[in-house]
């Protein structure tokens, strides 16, 4: 496995596998490595030729206040667990590579980036869509593995490849959970064990909001909607919900009801336990 910084020479890399026609899979991480970006690294070994994982915490998609500072760092460790999983190349650049100081362009999917986490995260999808299509350039891979966990941040790279005609196929891998249901996430270290036992009644509404649309043929979404936050209510004294969303699983647009309604359904939210922000989301077929 071979660490490269440089952007140049990975875009010379990259040329080489693409001359000698190999598949490149590639990962794009913000490091601090988890079960989660494992199953993304071991679905990319068993399809691709070459593994390409990049490691970057990415400042742009930050706002001021959020995190970026305190996000979890550490090289040696995310390291270790690429080699184990048969990483071929981690690509580890600075900042100052990515964005030099005249850098000027932004990559902007218009609408999807503006709702929910967008609505939230202003200016969070520009920073995530920009540096995905500066890795997209850099790595140039075949495919790329991005995990469930993230819907929207998916949807909306999908909706960005296909607009742009990039020529790279992208596949959606489930989200990993703890054995309590809390979705696996970087963040999570943020969280004090109490504090994750209690985050796990995030999965736990979703799976309640599933079960009234599917079990119990609701199709009112409001009231989907108030149940399941009700739920959230009555089972933790300090999680304080930001949304809960059920759209479709392409613009990722708020369904209202669901009489109409078929194909895939997305039950989507936010959440702030103490200071630490969690998403988690479910996504299932919906054809009652
Ligand atoms: P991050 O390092 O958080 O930016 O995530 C890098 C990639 O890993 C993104 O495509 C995420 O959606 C994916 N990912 C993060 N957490 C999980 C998880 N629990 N299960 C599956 N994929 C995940």
């Amino acid at each position: 496995m071979k660490v490269i910084k440089d952007i140049k020479a990975l875009q010379n890399i990259s040329d080489y596998f693409r001359a000698t026609i190999k598949t490149i899979g590639f990962v794009p991480t913000m490091g601090y490595l988890h079960d989660g970006h494992i199953s993304l690294l071991q679905k990319a070994r068993m399809d691709t030729e070459v593994v390409v994982a990049s490691i970057f915490v990415n400042p742009t998609q930050f706002a001021p206040t959020e995190d970026f500072n305190q996000y979890p760092r550490d090289f040696l460790r995310d390291y270790h667990i690429c080699r184990n999983y048969g990483v071929d190349y981690i690509f580890y650049p600075d900042a100052k590579s990515i964005y030099p100081e005249d850098f000027l362009t932004e990559v902007y999917v218009k609408e999807i980036s503006d709702r929910l986490e967008g609505m939230f995260r202003p200016g969070h999808f520009v920073g995530v869509t920009t540096i995905v299509t500066k890795l997209i350039n850099i790595v140039k891979p075949n495919i790329i593995y991005l995990g469930q966990k993230d819907a929207q941040q998916a949807i909306i790279i999908k909706k960005m490849c296909e607009d742009l005609n990039i020529d790279t196929e992208i596949k959606i891998c489930p989200t990993v959970r703890e054995r309590t249901g809390l979705a696996m996430s970087s963040r999570n270290l943020y969280l004090k064990d109490d504090e994750k036992m209690e985050a796990s009644i995030l999965y736990e509404a979703l799976n309640e909001g599933k079960k009234m649309i599917l079990d119990y043929k609701v199709v009112d979404v409001d009231s989907v909607k108030k149940y399941v936050e009700n739920y959230i209510l009555r089972k933790s004294k300090n999680i304080k919900l930001q949304y809960f969303a059920v759209t479709d699983n392409y613009l990722m647009n708020e369904i209202e009801n669901l009489k109409n309604y078929r194909g895939e359904v997305v039950l989507s939210l936010a959440a702030y336990l103490g200071k630490t922000r969690l998403i988690d989301n479910i996504l299932f077929n919906y054809n009652n």
